[in-house]
């Protein structure tokens, strides 16, 4: 009976990029094509065995901190992880992410670990057979996403919900920095 330990993690991003699809997929395996938006804040949990750690993921995926960005001090208030989600085919929502990244540098807990989500990877499209992409709706470069989690010292991952690419990982990686104990 290994000891589990509880981290509280938090999402962050712009409308629709796909915060809560991620956390469907890691949760429940599953995605929805339309999904409904968050009302609030929902509340998920989700266990996960890494190495001889068992973590149980605390989820607070919310609403509202899009729009009323004075709500999410309230979130992000003691969670020592953060997803911060853009999508790879909106430039803006990149822009959103940097902001709050910063502000999670500046006003979360000072260890909080914070992973940079590019999702929407499937709509990339097209891959030859090397695996480069030729064909894209790519509008924000993976080079952009890993210089900026380089410069802020953030894990980085380009993800799709749709497809699970990269979903597990993410979590994962969290987890094998969270301190055992
Ligand atoms: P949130 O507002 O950030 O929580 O975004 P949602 O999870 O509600 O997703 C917004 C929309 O994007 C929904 O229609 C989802 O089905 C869609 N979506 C989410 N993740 C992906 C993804 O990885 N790929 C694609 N193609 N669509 C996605
Ligand atoms: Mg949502």
């Amino acid at each position: 009976n290994k000891p589990t330990t509880a981290v509280k993690l938090v999402l962050l991003g712009e409308a629709a990029v796909g915060k809560s699809s991620l956390v469907l997929r890691f949760v429940s395996n599953d995605f929805q094509e339309n999904k409904e938006p968050t009302i609030g804040a929902a509340f998920l949990t989700q266990r996960c065995t890494i190495g001889d750690k068992t973590i149980k993921f605390e989820i607070w995926d919310t609403a509202g901190q899009e729009r009323f960005a004075s709500l999410a001090p309230m979130y992000y208030r003691n969670a020592q992880a953060a997803l911060v989600v853009y999508d790879i085919t909106k430039p803006a929502s990149f822009i959103k992410a940097r902001h709050w990244v910063k502000e999670l540098h500046e006003q979360a807990s000072k260890d909080i670990i914070i992973a940079l989500c590019g999702n929407k990877y499937d709509l990339i499209s097209k891959n030859n057979e090397e695996g480069e992409e030729i064909e894209s709706n790519r509008k924000v470069s993976i080079e952009e996403g890993q210089n900026l989690a380089e410069e802020e010292n953030l894990l980085f991952f380009e993800t799709s919900a749709k497809t699970a690419y990269n979903v597990n990982e993410v979590f994962m990686a969290i987890g094998n920095k969270i301190p055992s104990g």
